[in-house]
């Protein structure tokens, strides 16, 4: 297994950068209870994206893990989740935004979210901010009542817990550690991400000739 390109996302931030069919994409929790939104758009046509209903659909639970196909709005597979240390993640909730913090929480002033960066880091491959749909909430932890009623919860991974997904089309992508203090039991930390190789996949030979933006990176 190769590491093609590893990104560190510091407190409250996100990236944006390609994958390829084949290669593998590794989210890493370093410290626990860390939420990181991820959307991915097809690289061919970028009205091509990532669908919470369609994958929900298909798969016939919310609860989505190792062996799940994530799948587009065209219903083509995604993702395939190849490895799953925590075993529950959200794809019910949008990703946190300007406004989620004036509503729920009644912000005042500027806070940081994963709306805002996912848009920041998704706008040099020409994703429109309206056009970023529901996020899949890696480690998010929400629980669903008898009621209907939804409770979020601290996420259930600690130090060192990841989730790898193989891409099965070229991707745009983009990932955030999340800034919502419900869903991070009050704590912001990084996340990792590591972009692997696989036999099967492409080599590093192939990442050379990796056309578009380079990674986009910051808070
Ligand atoms: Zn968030």
């Amino acid at each position: 297994m190769t590491i093609l390109r590893r990104v560190h996302l510091e407190p409250q931030t996100g990236a944006g950068f390609e994958i390829r069919r084949g290669e593998l994409l590794k989210i890493i929790d370093p410290e626990g209870e860390q939420v990181s939104d991820l959307i991915s758009f097809a690289r061919a046509d970028p009205a091509e994206w990532l669908s919470s209903g369609r994958t929900i659909d298909y798969a016939n639970t919310i609860y989505l893990t190792t062996g799940h196909v994530l799948y587009s709005n065209r219903s083509h597979p995604m993702w395939t989740i190849v490895e799953d240390t925590v075993g529950r993640h959200d794809f019910l909730l949008t990703p946190c935004s300007p406004e989620t913090f004036a509503i729920i929480y009644k912000t005042t002033g500027h806070h940081p979210s994963c709306f805002e960066n996912l848009a920041r880091h998704l706008a040099p491959y020409g994703i429109a901010p309206d056009t970023i749909p529901t996020t899949l909430n890696l480690f998010m932890n929400v629980d669903v009542l008898p009621s209907g009623e939804l409770r979020i919860l601290p996420p259930r991974s600690r130090a060192g817990d990841y989730v790898v997904l193989r891409a099965e089309m070229d991707l745009i992508v983009g990932v955030t550690a999340c800034s919502a203090e419900l869903s991070n039991n009050g704590r912001f930390k990084p996340i990792d991400i590591e972009m692997l190789a696989t036999m099967e996949g492409a080599s590093p030979a192939s990442e050379a000739s990796r056309a578009g933006p380079a990674t986009h990176a910051s808070a």
